[in-house]
Parts: structure tokens; C-alpha cells; sequence
């Protein structure tokens, strides 16, 4: 399978300052490799345990991140090298992170999961919640733990414009929240969507962060 063709078409559309996650959930540490020959430096991850394995084997200069729902027991697997937690989806989430990040002497990177999508997913704040959790101010006693940014995932639909809407209220409350609480703080500016399907609306509506697997290691 040619990676690097695949990695560039997409690499060569990203605007400066948008970075490519190359998600490898279910594929083999050779696509993994293979990838990492092509040029690829970051991978996204949804399980603890596959994570973990990778990690061991593949190169030092990986950043891995962690990209799907994180249960609170298993933070503690992943804190000791983890770059970024795309999904936090509960305050009792980040706490634990915070926990496992001070054991490990870390400060771990942390992205604010938002539910913006119409589906009943179970996970994510939505924006409201988001902004009391802000409002409430308990992460600031959290030295261990770096807000810097949000993530979502849009509705699963052909319909561009609902998707196209929803990474716009999750940019939209980017910019709010950073205005109100991280005006001055340059590492809140990541806004991690856009998946194989709807990166390119992603990239239109100011993603930091895309998220692709299918497109580069085929069905999983
Ligand atoms: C699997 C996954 C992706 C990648 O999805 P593709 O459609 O294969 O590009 C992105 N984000 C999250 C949270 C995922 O779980």
C-alpha cells in the first residue's frame, strides 16, 4: 500500500499550522511503520492496551495520541508518554489525569471533548456544560494537566452543511473560550475534528487537528 502518496495528498492540502493525526486504531505496527517511512510523526489512538503495544515497539520520536473514550482506571497505562488526550469528556476524567500526569513528574496535554453533534453519542460536554466547567475554574489548580484546545466529531451524515455547522459551533466556542480564559495562554490553540470523510470541511472551518485512518490504512 503506498502510504506516502496517500500522506501527501492529504498533507499537501493542510494550511499552515493544521497537523495530520494518522489514526492506526485496528492496523498493524507495519502500518504504523509504514506510515512513519512516509513521514508521518504523530498517531492517534483509541484503546489503552493496542496503544500501549505499539508504543513500546515503534520509534522514540513518535507523539502518540489518544484520541477516543478514556476510562478513568486506565489513565494511569498511557500517562507515562502520552502527547495529547484529545477527549476529555468529564471533570472526573481531567482530575484523574491530573493525578496519573503528578505521579509520572508530566504535564500532560489535554483536549476538551464537545458534544456538538446530533447524535446520541454518549460522550463529550456539550457547550454549555463545557463553558460552566471553564467557568468553575477547578482545572486551574491542576499543574499537571495543560488545557489546549477542544475536540468533536461531527454527526455521521452526507449532509456538508450540518457537518460544516457543527465543527462551526465547536470553532466558535474555541474562540470563545479562549478569549475569556486563556487570552493569554499561547497553548490553547488546538481544534482537533475532521475524520476521513469530512476533513476537508474540517480544514475550512479552522481545524488544528485532523484525525484520518480510513483514508490512509484503508477499512478497518
Ligand atoms: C477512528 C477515529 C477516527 C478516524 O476515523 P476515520 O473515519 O477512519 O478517518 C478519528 N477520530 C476518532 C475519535 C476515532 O475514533
Amino acid at each position: 500500500m503506498d502510504y506516502e502518496l496517500k500522506i501527501r495528498s492529504i498533507t499537501s492540502q493542510l494550511p499552515e499550522g493544521t497537523r495530520l493525526v494518522a489514526v492506526s486504531k485496528f492496523h498493524p505496527t507495519e502500518a504504523v511503520r509504514g506510515a512513519y517511512d512516509a513521514g508521518c510523526r504523530i498517531f492517534g489512538e483509541s484503546h489503552v492496551q493496542e496503544l500501549r503495544e505499539k508504543q513500546q515497539i515503534m520509534p522514540e520520536d513518535i507523539e502518540w495520541h489518544f484520541i477516543g473514550h478514556l476510562q478513568t482506571n486506565k489513565v494511569k497505562y498511557i500517562a507515562p508518554f502520552v502527547s495529547l488526550i484529545h477527549a476529555i469528556d468529564t471533570p472526573h476524567l481531567l482530575r484523574e489525569v491530573e493525578k496519573q500526569a503528578a505521579k509520572c513528574g508530566r504535564v500532560i496535554p489535554c483536549l476538551l471533548q464537545l458534544h456538538v453533534a446530533q447524535e446520541e453519542t454518549k460522550f463529550g460536554f456539550t457547550p454549555d456544560e463545557c463553558m460552566e466547567f471553564l467557568s468553575e475554574g477547578e482545572w486551574r489548580q491542576m499543574p499537571h494537566v495543560r488545557l489546549s484546545g477542544i475536540m468533536c466529531m461531527a454527526t455521521n451524515t452526507d449532509d456538508e452543511e450540518q457537518i460544516r455547522g457543527e465543527f462551526r459551533r465547536a470553532h466558535d466556542f474555541f474562540l470563545k473560550a479562549k478569549e475569556m480564559f486563556f487570552a493569554d495562554t499561547d497553548s490553547f490553540c488546538e481544534c482537533s475534528y475532521g475524520m476521513s470523510d469530512d476533513w476537508k470541511i474540517a480544514v475550512s472551518e479552522g481545524s488544528t487537528l485532523i484525525r484520518v485512518g480510513t483514508a490512509i490504512f484503508g477499512p478497518r
